[in-house]
């Protein structure tokens, strides 16, 4: 049978073809993964940040921290990418420290109303190391915890959840917020979103593509909802135009992110657009 299935498969070219991706897409871990072994981390790699905005004060809120890594062998290499081989080849725990550190470095030099968001791995909360020295890492900063919110997505959690729960507390007992990053892409949201101690639920840019027909307005405005029942703040990611911004703001959505509002970018950059978005109050005499 496994030969006929096989035979026919082959006589589409459907086999050969999925083997070829299958085989191409290992050989691409391969050569990440050499690379990350044998790459200088805090050289090559840097963070880029992305604005937040409050649409009811009009200001910056928060600014996101997203990876970038330039490897002298490979080039730019996307964080989706570098984040699942380093955690398949046990690196996660140094991988996210030393961006973690970088990152709170940074956030030194933003205004102190302005918050930062870092992204976990799904590895990192099931481990009570990697846990202690995040907690560490934010108290050397000096940066006050209140400032500090930690992204998890779902597969974070349901590796284990109990483990997850109490690292959670954990760190909200320092003052840290927690954000649930790219909800309603998982499958089971619904089961434990109200059973977890979360501050902020990003609701998944995928969902922006429709926001502006009848059923995407729906799901987002459904998300929006829980939100607000459960007492948490609604983040949308991935918004592009001024359609989707009014549409989410329509829905009551309070905090936006996307291209729309800011690209990703180095904090010298960032603080430049700061800069320009709040004059100074006084005017500036020559
Ligand atoms: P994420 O946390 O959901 O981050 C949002 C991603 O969407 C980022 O991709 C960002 O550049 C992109 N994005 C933002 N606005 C828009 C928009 O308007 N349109 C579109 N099409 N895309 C937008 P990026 O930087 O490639 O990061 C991808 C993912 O990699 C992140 O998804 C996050 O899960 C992970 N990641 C990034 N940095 C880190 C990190 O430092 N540590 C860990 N563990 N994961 C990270
Ligand atoms: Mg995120
Ligand atoms: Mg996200
Ligand atoms: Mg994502």
């Amino acid at each position: 049978d496994y030969a006929l299935y096989h035979s026919k498969e082959r006589k589409r070219g459907s086999t050969t073809l999925f083997s070829q991706e299958h085989e191409d897409a290992i050989r691409d871990a391969r050569a990440v993964e050499t690379a990350l072994q044998s790459a200088d981390l805090a050289a090559e790699m840097e963070m880029h940040y992305q604005p937040i905005l409050d649409t009811v004060t009009d200001r910056i809120t928060a600014v996101e921290a997203l990876a970038r890594w330039t490897s002298p062998k490979l080039g730019r290499v996307p964080p989706d990418r570098f984040i699942a081989v380093a955690e398949r080849c046990g690196m996660i725990h140094s991988v996210t420290l030393l961006l973690l550190r970088k990152a709170l470095a940074d956030a030194a030099r933003l205004p102190p109303e302005i918050g930062l968001s870092f992204n976990l791995s799904s590895h990192d909360l099931a481990s009570s190391e990697t846990v202690i020295a995040i907690l560490a890492a934010v108290r050397r900063s000096g940066l006050d915890p209140h400032r500090i919110t930690l992204e998890l997505t779902e597969t974070a959690l349901m590796r284990d959840f109990e483990g997850a729960q109490q690292a959670i507390t954990l760190l909200r007992a320092l003052g840290i917020k927690i954000a649930l990053d790219d909800f309603g892409t998982g499958y089971s949201s619904l089961n434990y979103v109200h059973r977890l101690p979360l501050d902020r639920i990003k609701i998944d840019r995928g969902f922006m593509a429709d926001v502006e027909t009848d059923l995407g307005r729906s799901v987002v405005s459904t998300i929006l909802d829980l939100c607000q029942n459960l007492g948490l703040d609604g983040i949308a990611e991935g918004i592009e135009t001024t359609e989707q911004l009014n549409a989410v703001r329509g829905h009551g959505c309070r905090y936006v992110q996307g291209y729309l509002i800011g690209m990703p970018q180095p904090m010298a950059d960032l603080l430049d657009g700061l800069r320009k978005m709040t004059p100074p109050a006084e005017p500036v005499v020559v």
